[in-house]
């Protein structure tokens, strides 16, 4: 048995509130670094003053771009006031918190931070997230409550953002679990992708678990290894560490019908293989987990050094290097630019423009006065996580959706795509001032048809810099020397760093999983992954996926949600078997089909799915089989609870 390494020395989760000492002045200088809707809404909530929230003070809900809520600085300016004020006369009472508010309270706050009225189903789901005080979706029961006396034993593959969520939930739950790594730690991508430059593009508020909160991260959107520690010292703190066994990987699970179990078979550490058995068993191994080499012509036949984005070999010095980057996708527009930095000269082979997102603290660090606010006033964190939450993904879902009568739609999709567009375009045309070279940078499809990049310009500024080429040329071919372009130029490389993504559409691979009567899932599958909720799978019973099938989402929603909500549904699950006595459940495959369909027409209705750009979120057949294409709150609302009606139950 192996134990997760390192320390826990850098995220503290969930820490206690520092005690407000400053005066008046500082009070007011620290307030005006934070976001001012979601800083308000957080004091109203401390000090239990909701006459706060004036209406005059409301973000504009139609201004979803804005990420300060469309507020004029006047109206800033008011609140930044109101707020110190408020904290002014909290320090002066002792810093005593109001008692947490109602339903009623609550819905009085969300509403002024949505800038308007909520429906009224969104307000369980916003309560959840907000997760004040509270781990609001710890399961309800125990096995000591349902079936004390069952046997039952859960494997989960992968010790990496959902595995650890799965693991908490059911250690909460009382269930016997393991958890199999094929790395020798834990985190999955973001221990896997090391590459310079690597961060989150959600903001760290948002992008990590509702019930693992912290006020200390060191920048707005972290770097992979804050992440990385965030995630392992989750592992340590939810006590997960003897339950992991790295460098473990799961070659094949098979349905044992006869004993209703599945039986895998695992590689360890020493190379040795060995059986292991369980009643349920889920699948946390990610999207983006296994790197794509190009199908292009002589890759092997390179004789210099080459690497993938996600197996960056540290050990190779690109000082002073002629460097060659395939791929323009997000990995590569975070890594081009340090790669330039160092690089003698550095090539670019990009095929589709990626759309960069401005956003001008991507690579920021978090300021000594915000920093005040997150330690003295940490519900600003949360507050600002649910703002995050509304105004990005729900709020930003419709710029995404297709007008049937907007024409044409090779560039946009409706008018608030194409507003989004000029929006981009704009920023577009005054970083690059050289038209040759913003021809080229320009994408000629619509925005949130591929995943959009953030950053803080220095993609744009780096593919302007004198020692970097941005080739559009086509690749013909890899020799020995370089890189062939289809117009015969041959261009000599040192390094050729492919940014060229994942293997997204082999769901679950290389492993092999035989289900009811021994039917290979991939077989099954034939390159086009489904499930049902993109969780479970006809004739596999009692197999869970994790950022399985349609689970992913193209404009800021956090994949953490959807692990959450994932979470929640194999919990209900187990719940649902044992409390039943029941050995196993099957999804129904009319079910399943029904579920798909809707799926399939939900996403040829969204930017990425009516689009003919290429993506990863596509697989060979050219469905959309990575994406979800409706709100958080449907996902939410589905993965509640199972249905033993679209279930065989045995
Ligand atoms: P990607 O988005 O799939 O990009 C791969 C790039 O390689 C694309 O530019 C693609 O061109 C190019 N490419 C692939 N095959 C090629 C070929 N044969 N010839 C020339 N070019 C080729 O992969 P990624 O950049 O690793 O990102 C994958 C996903 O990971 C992202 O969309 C995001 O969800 C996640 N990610 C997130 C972050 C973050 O949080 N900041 C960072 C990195 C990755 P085409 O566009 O023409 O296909």
């Amino acid at each position: 048995m192996q134990l997760v390494s390192g320390k826990n020395d850098l995220v503290k989760l969930n820490p206690t509130p520092l005690t407000i000492t400053s005066d008046d002045e500082s009070i007011l200088a620290f307030v005006k670094a934070a976001n001012p809707a979601p800083l308000l809404a957080a004091v109203a909530q401390i000090t239990g003053d909701l006459s706060l929230l004036r209406t005059e003070l409301r973000p504009d809900s139609s201004n979803m771009l804005d990420p300060t809520g469309g507020l004029t600085p006047i109206t800033v300016a008011e609140i930044q006031s109101v707020a110190a004020s408020a904290l002014a006369k909290f320090r002066d009472g002792g810093c005593e918190r109001a008692p947490l508010p109602n339903a009623a309270e609550l819905a009085i706050i969300m509403e002024y931070l949505a800038g308007g009225e909520i429906e009224a189903d969104y307000v369980p789901l916003l309560t959840e997230e907000l997760a004040l005080n509270k781990d609001q979706r710890a399961p309800k029961w125990t096995k000591g409550d349902v079936a004390p006396d069952a046997a039952f034993k859960v494997v989960i593959i992968g010790a990496g953002m959902s595995g650890i969520v799965a693991a908490h939930r059911l250690q909460q739950a009382g269930i016997d679990f393991q958890i199999l790594e094929k790395n020798g730690e834990v985190g999955g991508t973001w221990w896997e992708n090391q590459y310079p430059g690597c961060r989150v593009d959600i903001p760290n508020h948002f992008y990590s678990y509702s019930f693992a909160q912290t006020s200390e991260w060191p920048n707005y959107f972290s770097p992979q290894k804050v992440l990385h520690d965030y995630f392992r010292s989750c592992a340590n703190e939810f006590g997960l560490q003897n339950k992991i066994e790295l460098n473990t990987e799961v070659l094949s699970a098979d349905w044992d019908e006869a004993d209703q179990l599945w039986q895998l078979l695992v590689r360890g550490a020493d190379g040795t293989e060995q059986r292991l058995s369980c009643n349920a068993l889920v699948s946390a191994v990610g999207q983006l987990n296994r790197p794509k080499m190009p199908n292009i012509a002589g890759v092997e036949n390179f004789a210099r050094e080459s690497f993938h984005s996600a197996r960056w070999d540290h050990s190779t010095d690109l000082t002073g290097k002629r460097v060659a980057v395939i791929g323009t996708g997000a990995s590569a527009a975070q890594f081009i630019p340090p790669v330039a930095d160092a690089a003698g000269t550095l090539t670019v082979f990009q095929r589709t423009p990626p759309w960069v997102l401005p956003v001008e603290t991507y690579q920021a660090e978090i300021p000594a006065d915000l920093r005040w606010v997150l330690q003295h006033v940490p519900e600003y964190a949360r507050w600002d996580r649910l703002y995050i939450f509304w105004r990005t993904h729900e709020g930003l879902l419709p710029m995404a959706v297709v007008d049937p009568d907007w024409e044409p739609q090779e560039r946009s999709v409706s008018a608030l795509n194409d507003f989004v567009r000029m929006f981009f375009s704009a920023v577009y045309a005054a970083s690059v001032p050289d038209p040759e070279l913003l021809a080229k940078v320009l994408p000629q499809y619509p925005p949130i048809a591929k995943r959009i990049v953030f950053d803080n310009g220095i993609y744009l500024q780096t593919l302007q810099r004198e020692d970097v080429e941005l080739c559009v040329e086509s690749i013909a071919e890899i020799t020995k020397r370089g890189i062939r372009t289809v117009d015969g130029m041959e261009r000599e490389f040192d390094v050729i760093i492919y940014g060229t993504g994942f293997e997204a559409s082999k769901f679950l691979s290389p492993m092999k999983l035989h289900g009811v009567g021994g039917v290979d899932l991939h077989e099954r599958w034939g390159g086009d992954a489904r499930a049902h909720l993109g969780i479970v799978v006809p004739e596999f019973p009692n197999l869970f996926l994790m950022y399985g099938p349609n689970t992913n989402i193209v404009i800021n929603g956090s994949i953490i949600y959807f692990s959450e909500c994932e979470t929640n549904y194999i919990l209900e699950s187990i719940k649902m078997l044992l409390s039943r006595g029941l050995r196993s459940m099957e999804c129904n495959a009319d079910t399943h089909d029904a579920y798909n369909e809707r799926i399939d027409a939900g996403n040829k209705k969204m930017a990425w799915g009516a689009s003919t750009v290429n993506s990863w979120y596509k697989n060979d057949l050219g469905r959309v089989a990575q994406n979800w294409p409706f709100s958080l709150l449907e996902y939410w609302q589905q993965t509640r609870v199972p249905d033993p009606g679209e279930y065989t139950l045995r």
